[in-house]
């Protein structure tokens, strides 16, 4: 089954649960819009041409908003259903968003960065009439970050100042957020969405009656989200036990000793495989006197672990592994980690899987802060953003269990019905359906 019709059958449950009206059923169960351009490159004298996407799902609570991804996978397909999701997420963490993705099914690093900043401000050119500060508002996502937010933010500003709309010099950072500090970022941005993840995880315990200090974690993904979520599990007192990027992991039962020197030595060797440290000293040769084993991204997921969170891409726990998964939780930092068939098998097992519209909305809610805080020309302090951050993800998990308690249904189902619930509220107040 493509990703998107995944979306659409856990789409039709939560309507379902809730009465949806079918009106806006229909309205959610496609796209507003749908972007396909074509992005001719010249590398060492020879034309590369890529194709870029952006789809914007609906607008009823505010501006499209979502990440950009360039990864090779990239799909019109995939790209629908994230869109779909951002939807349900900015209404879930209560944003005033609605949702949007984009990328380019390109392999980034086979470019270099002269190359990669002329791919970035070519797509930014083809979207430049159908993006802006209260149109469409990208953000970082697999394999793009901060500096290629600030090339988006350049470019769109470039080709504005030829446009008849004439936007102030906030507009025209709030035109993307995940920006660098000192080009109009937030604080607490770039580790918004591993940090919501472990503010959604704590206070799902804390109502679940289980402890954080001293569960075992397995992660898989070892990018913005995994580093910065396994960081600030660590500093609760987790065990962090394995951790993963594409080419490969390492599994430390006693628990990884340092995030920051693995992370480090991921950074100068451009892989995970082998990270094991002792000190700052990170050597496989150390891996014996760690008890440690190198494990592949899919051994990974099947670990004798509390907590299992896969945070790199999209249908990773499928029909065939589900049976073979061992956590008792699974927090999807990842967008569409799980498949449906798996959603049952684990349900049946008795393992909660947290869903990925609340797991890493953290990352949306921070954008909103920073979006906000361009326009408003203001500045929130770190311990502003984290503040506002964990009060709004604690409000909405307790939403979502509340409602998962009373119709003794699912999270993911609650959290869907949730964020539906609050659509279909804003549609019936802007189209005076209230009133009838
Ligand atoms: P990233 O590019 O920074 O990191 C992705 C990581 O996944 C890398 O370590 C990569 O090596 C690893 N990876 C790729 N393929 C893998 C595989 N087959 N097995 C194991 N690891 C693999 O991306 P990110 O921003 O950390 O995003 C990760 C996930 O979180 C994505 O699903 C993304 O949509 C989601 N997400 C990100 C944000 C955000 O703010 N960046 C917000 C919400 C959701």
């Amino acid at each position: 089954m493509d990703l998107f019709s995944t979306a659409k059958q856990r789409l039709n449950k939560a309507a379902a649960i809730i009465s949806l009206d079918p009106l806006l059923l229909s309205i959610l169960s496609e796209q507003d819009r749908v972007i396909e351009v074509s992005l001719p490159l010249k590398i060492n004298g020879k034309i590369s041409t890529y194709k870029g996407y952006r789809v914007q799902h609906n607008n009823i609570r505010g501006p499209y908003k979502g990440g950009i991804r360039y990864h090779e996978i990239v799909s019109m397909d995939e790209m629908k259903a994230m869109a779909f999701w951002m939807t349900l997420k900015s209404a879930l963490i209560d944003v005033p968003f609605g949702g949007a993705k984009g990328g380019i099914a390109v392999d980034p690093k086979k470019l270099s960065e002269h190359e990669l900043e002329e791919l970035t401000r070519l797509f930014t050119d083809r979207l430049s009439d159908v993006i802006g500060p209260y149109k469409d508002i990208p953000a970082p996502d697999v394999n793009t970050n901060p500096k290629i937010m600030a090339w988006m933010a350049d470019e769109f500003k470039l080709q504005s100042s030829e446009s008849k709309v004439k936007y102030s010099d906030g507009e025209l950072q709030a035109v993307v957020t995940g920006k660098p500090l000192e080009l109009g970022g937030s604080e607490a941005r770039e580790e918004a969405t591993g940090l919501g993840g472990m503010f959604v995880l704590s206070q799902t315990l804390k109502r679940l009656g289980l402890a954080l200090k001293g569960a075992t974690v397995a992660i898989q993904g070892f990018g913005n989200v995994g580093l910065s979520i396994s960081r600030h599990l660590a500093q609760e007192g987790a065990k962090i036990v394995a951790a993963s990027d594409s080419k490969g992991g390492i599994y430390v039962p006693a628990g990884i000793p340092s995030i920051s020197e693995v992370w480090r030595c991921k950074r100068e060797k451009g892989f995970l495989a082998g990270c094991y440290c002792v000190g700052s000293v990170c050597d496989l040769r150390n891996r014996g006197q760690m008890n440690g084993k190198n494990i592949s991204p899919d051994e990974l997921l099947k670990l004798p672990v509390d907590i299992l969170i896969p945070a790199a891409l999209e249908n990773v726990i499928t029909g065939e592994n589900a049976a073979q998964i061992k956590a008792k939780i699974v927090l999807e930092m990842a967008n569409g980690p799980t498949v449906p068939a798996a959603d049952e098998i684990l349900e049946e097992r008795g393992i909660k899987i947290i869903p990925d519209i609340l797991a890493n909305s953290g990352g949306v809610a921070v954008s909103y802060f920073e979006w906000y805080q361009n326009i408003n020309r203001q500045k929130w302090s770190k311990d502003e953003v984290i503040h506002k951050l964990r009060e709004r993800i604690e409000k909405t998990v307790d939403e979502v269990l509340n409602f998962a308690l009373e119709h003794k249904i699912s999270l993911r189902d609650a959290a869907y019905a949730c964020a539906l619930q609050r659509i279909q509220e804003d549609w019936k107040s802007k189209s005076g359906l209230s009133k009838n």
